[in-house]
């Protein structure tokens, strides 16, 4: 799944000038392989910005490793010659082929393993259970440290204990880890905000695109941060919906941006990056299409006007109805938690708008069965008419159950 579909040709001539591609290759990274090390410190930097209180400066674009990295390692390669040196991968990406196949790059280069902000999630949320999936990370990237350690996906702050916290400095102290924090892709402004009062918490992934970002309980919660020196990294940038929406302004869109030479996914990017207090973008880059796409975004500095913001949301308003915004209190709340809304019409999402029909169909197998079997029984009508952007929850429930079940 990726989050930036395509290059424009324009584009693709004007980064491929700027960056010299194919001749500014790393003369120490080729040298350093036949030695069995690498040098990275030739590499094309793309910008950089502060990590929140951690102070380290990441790539403003990350890797994001959902993919099978064993069977790619020219595209790490590439991504370290033009500076994508954020590397985000997780225990369960790609039945552990991700973290595996960053542990026989390091394992291959150890050198370069200073030069990159390696990030990695756990599943277990309890103190035996991060130490079991941290050693495991451990052990298969072939890195005594992990940069930024993330519990994956989390939706209440009631999982941030005290318990949590001592397991952290315990973990720094050993050496193990130098950061902790979480990712959020569900009830993110919640979680910003209350991770901003925690004084603990070093980093937060979260779902953040140009249609969230513009409203004020998103921007209170990343002032929040900020404020309390917690570096942000966006996920799902691209603001994908669980339903493909035909839209004319999508069209529009798109004819706009090509005609300033770059792509309405591109568009896309530079809106986040127009947020300072967003370090870093993490994007599925499964293909060097994409990481040149997105590093030729990354290197643009066109800024967009405000006709292209103000065009940007009406297609948000448009498709609105499509696209979950993950505020799950409101419509779980309603139904008792009798069902994982929110995570539902993520998984929709990976079907219908990623085409990740694989992970889309063992994301929902992991829903406990007992609530998978009750999906169709639930009465949905309150959620529906408290939805804040009327989604229709039964409806695509119900789809849901059949394509993915
Ligand atoms: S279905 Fe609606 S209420 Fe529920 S998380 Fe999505 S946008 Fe929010």
């Amino acid at each position: 799944m990726s989050d930036n579909e395509g290059c424009s040709r324009r584009n693709f001539f004007k980064i491929a000038g700027a960056l010299g591609a194919g001749s500014v290759f790393l003369p120490g990274l080729e040298a350093a392989e036949a030695q069995g090390e690498t040098n990275s410190s030739t590499a094309v930097p793309i910008p950089v910005r502060t990590f929140g209180k951690t102070g380290v400066k990441v790539s403003c674009l990350g890797l994001g490793g959902m993919f099978d990295i064993r069977t790619n390692h020219l595209l790490l390669k590439q991504a370290l010659r033009w500076g994508v040196t954020y590397w985000d991968t997780a225990e369960t990406y790609e039945g552990g082929n991700s973290e595996i196949g960053i542990g026989q790059f390091l394992q291959k280069y150890p050198k370069i393993r200073k030069d990159i902000f390696l990030v990695t999630k756990s599943t277990k949320y309890d103190p035996d259970g991060l130490s079991q999936y941290l050693d495991q990370s451990l052990q298969r990237t072939n890195a005594k440290y992990i940069d930024l350690y993330f519990l994956h996906g989390i939706n209440t702050p009631s999982l941030l204990g005290k318990d949590i916290r001592a397991w952290a400095e315990k973990a720094k102290s050993r050496g193990k880890i130098k950061f902790i924090g979480f990712s959020a892709h569900n009830n993110m402004e919640d979680m910003l905000l209350a991770a901003s009062k925690l004084g603990w918490i070093d980093g937060i992934m979260l779902r953040y695109d140009f249609r969230l970002m513009r409203t004020d309980k998103m921007r209170r919660a990343v002032d929040a941060c900020a404020k309390a020196g917690i570096g942000l990294t966006a996920m799902k940038t691209q603001g994908k919906g669980s339903v493909a929406v035909d839209s004319e302004a999508e069209l529009e869109l798109a004819s706009r941006f090509i005609k300033r030479g770059f792509t309405d996914a591109q568009a896309k990017l530079k809106a986040v990056w127009e947020e300072p207090n967003i370090a870093s973008i993490c994007s599925q880059m499964p293909n060097m299409t994409i990481l040149m796409s997105n590093v030729a975004a990354a290197m643009d500095k066109t800024r967009l006007t405000s006709a292209e913001r103000a065009l940007m949301d009406v297609f948000a308003l448009e498709t609105s109805a499509g696209y979950c915004a993950g505020c799950t209190s409101i419509c779980e709340r309603e139904i008792g938690q009798a069902a994982p809304v929110g995570d539902i019409m993520r998984f929709l999402m990976y079907y219908n708008s990623y085409g990740e029909v694989d992970y889309a169909r063992a994301c929902f197998a992991a829903i406990p069965g007992e609530v998978r079997e009750k999906l169709e029984t639930i009465d949905f009508s309150g959620a529906e008419r408290l939805c804040p952007q009327k989604i229709q929850i039964a409806k695509l429930v119900g789809q849901a159950v059949k394509t993915l079940g």
